[in-house]
């Protein structure tokens, strides 16, 4: 069991992971708080591109001698291959971490995990903490790991007549931040935050959202792209749509016209999809919508 003071650290960790977004893939986005052996918080810290340190390399840094005999809480299972940089279960055992609480275990470790690893050693191991709240942020990355394509977020606008419409630069701008690559209304895509992959890891491969949807978005996926925001014409965005490739819908609707007697409902959600939430913010309401569980997601 973890305690509360760890599940709070989970807390923390799963927001600092979140800065994340939109600059490590193809790693994933973690985030990690170390706690020293009477429970404060001695380091923290998240990836922010692959080449550079991990989350847990990052709070032990910050955490140096305090660490001894502390608690690692990481969102995802600590690495356990030598990659472009050593494994951090090795970290977390030359800093002396007795305890290690751990939110997702990661579908890609390699050879045994860093989990059964740190155990093996002596580390006492809780996995499973808020899993559920980790899976939020980490989603997108799970989600593309399993289809060989990024995960797919459709943001468009609804005018007062109710028609579906591509989104202005300031919703453009809210969204692009978390993404790894946007697609504009002349079908270009770009980095969702310029310059922020790591150079050599981080290729958009592919220019534009011309051709086929599904061999854009592989080759997206080969060269490191997760995520990614269509931001276009709504007539583009439907072919991903009619594909089965949108995974999120997020819309925007700003207050409507008077509709008058006898008009069409309008169609503000694709058949399919579910909303999952709704909210009014700065004069917009905003629907996020999934695809329903009834309707196969992985096409
Ligand atoms: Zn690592």
């Amino acid at each position: 069991m973890a305690s509360e003071i760890e599940t709070s650290a989970m807390r923390r960790a799963v927001v600092l992971s979140a800065f994340g977004l939109g600059g490590t893939s193809p790693n994933p986005p973690v985030g990690c708080v170390v706690l020293d052996r009477d429970g404060h918080v001695v380091g923290e810290g998240y990836h922010q591109r692959k080449g550079e340190a991990h989350a847990e390399v990052h709070a032990l840094a910050a955490a140096g001698d305090r660490a001894r005999d502390g608690t690692a809480v990481v969102t995802l299972e600590p690495c356990n291959h030598h990659g472009l940089t050593p494994p951090c279960r090795q970290a977390l055992l030359d800093a002396g971490i007795a305890r290690t609480v751990i939110g997702l275990i990661d579908p890609t470790s390699r050879e045994e995990g860093g989990a059964a690893r740190l155990r093996a050693a002596g580390v006492d191991v809780e996995i499973g903490v808020l899993a559920d709240t980790v899976r939020q942020v980490l989603h997108p990355w799970l989600h593309a790991l399993t289809t060989r394509r990024p995960h797919v977020t459709w943001l468009y606008e609804i005018d007062a007549q109710g028609q579906v419409t591509s989104p202005g630069e300031v919703l453009v701008q809210r969204h692009r931040t978390g993404v790894d690559a946007v697609v504009d209304v002349h079908d270009r895509i770009t980095e969702g935050r310029p310059g922020a992959h790591g150079p050599t890891a981080f290729t958009l491969s592919a220019g534009t959202m011309t051709g086929d949807p599904g061999d854009v978005l592989a080759t997206l996926y080969e060269g490191g792209t997760r995520s990614v925001l269509i931001a276009g014409r709504p007539d583009a965005a439907r072919r991903l749509l009619t594909a089965g490739l949108v995974d999120r819908i997020v819309s925007y609707t700003v207050p409507a016209a008077a509709s008058g007697v006898g008009t069409p409902v309008p169609t503000s959600l694709p058949e399919g999809f579910d909303i999952t939430t709704i909210d009014a913010t700065e004069g917009w309401v905003r629907v996020d919508a999934t695809p329903s569980p009834s309707r196969p997601r992985y096409p």
